[in-house]
């Protein structure tokens, strides 16, 4: 803990040092730790500069967010060790630390200032409850492999509002530091490229799996359900046969 409590009065140091372009920068005074070096954000970008990386090394890429098997992955999945810590990128609040099996495993998702949120999925074992507020370097849990999972890894999440932003637009994790562009996210990019994901998710085929309704796959498109069975030409009297293919949208 005490490493991180250095490197966050590095940082409120170099802050407060920093030549007066602040009148670009917002903070909120109801935030959790408004004395505390958080997302700066003005019309059109977010500075996520200030963010701590969730992992205390250098870590190789798993898998990357986008379109696989089917599926959004909203995050990345980055390898660690059993049992290591996994800390909070920004002050913040804890809105959800719960277990979900067939996910994220045993999960913890804070909310930042600025609508921002960060996701930390499959830990071994939750250190925060709702509620709690984190100072960066606040270890969030333990790293593990809870959850759908094949082995230890951290599935890490950066929302912006409803949308996702691709984790490694701000971190690069194999190097372990921030991006170049981290301090200038673009916020139209960010939604441009949510929506062309969205819109690449529409055009894959889904495979009806043991378990799914037609409320499931709808909420997976993204769409209603009397628009899915629409674009199907199915009734939604008819079951849904395992192995069945349904599209989001029409060719
Ligand atoms: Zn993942």
């Amino acid at each position: 803990m005490k490493r991180y409590l250095l490197i966050l009065l590095c940082l409120a140091t170099a802050l407060a040092a920093e030549p007066a372009d602040s009148s670009e920068v917002q903070t909120s005074s109801d935030s959790p730790a408004s004395n505390v070096a958080t997302i700066r954000e003005d019309r059109d970008y977010l500075d996520f500069s200030n963010m701590l990386i969730p992992i205390t090394h250098e870590a190789s890429m798993l898998s990357k967010y986008g379109v696989r098997n089917h599926r959004l992955h909203r995050g990345v999945d980055v390898r660690i060790t059993m049992g290591e810590p996994i800390v909070a990128a920004f002050p913040g609040v804890v809105i959800v630390s719960k277990f979900n099996p067939g996910g994220y495993g045993h999960y913890v998702l804070v909310q930042h200032d600025n609508d921002i949120q960060t996701l930390y999925g499959h830990l071994s074992k939750r250190e925060v409850k709702v509620g709690d507020k984190l100072l960066p370097g606040d270890i969030v849990g333990l790293g593990g492999n809870s959850g759908r999972t094949t082995g230890p890894h951290l599935h890490f999440e950066i929302r912006y509002g409803k949308y996702n932003i691709d984790p490694e637009t701000v971190v690069d994790f194999p190097h372990w530091e921030l991006t170049e562009g981290a301090s200038r996210i673009s916020k139209s990019d960010v939604i441009t490229a949510h929506r062309k994901m969205q819109a690449k998710l529409k055009n894959e085929d889904y495979i009806v799996k043991e378990g799914d309704t037609l409320e499931s796959i709808a909420a997976w498109f993204n769409i209603s359900v009397m628009s899915l069975c629409r674009t199907n030409n199915i009734s939604p009297e008819n079951p849904l046969k395992v192995g069945q293919r349904l599209r989001g949208s029409s060719p």
